[in-house]
């Protein structure tokens, strides 16, 4: 079994990473942005998957903030949905979920 602490470093690593990724792309989104960009209208397809990008990491972000609160808590490991275990090799693959494999499908 994977502790909570260990859990817990593991999503304190991936927010990390993902922070700084988010902060990459919101700085190339507003160069993007920049109305005195000569590329600009070959840029606006770019532009849309940067934000699609951005918006994913942002949804992580939030559900590892999410899931670091539950380890505060001690309620981690258990689904937010219906209040059961949530399998331990499923934390181990999504540490960050809040829900049990069955409310999640
Ligand atoms: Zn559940």
């Amino acid at each position: 079994m994977v502790s909570a602490e260990a859990h817990q470093k593991r999503l304190e690593e991936r927010r990390q990473k993902i922070g700084r990724r988010v902060g990459r792309i919101t700085e190339d989104l507003r160069r993007f942005q920049d109305p005195d960009s000569a590329e600009r209208a070959t840029e606006s397809e770019n532009d849309e998957v940067l934000e699609g990008l951005d918006a994913a990491g942002r949804q992580e972000l939030e559900a590892i903030e999410a899931a670091l609160s539950r380890i505060a808590t001690g309620t981690f490991g258990t689904c937010a949905q219906c209040g059961g275990d949530i399998d331990q090799r499923r934390l181990e693959v999504i540490p960050h979920t809040p829900n049990c494999v069955d409310c999640a499908s």
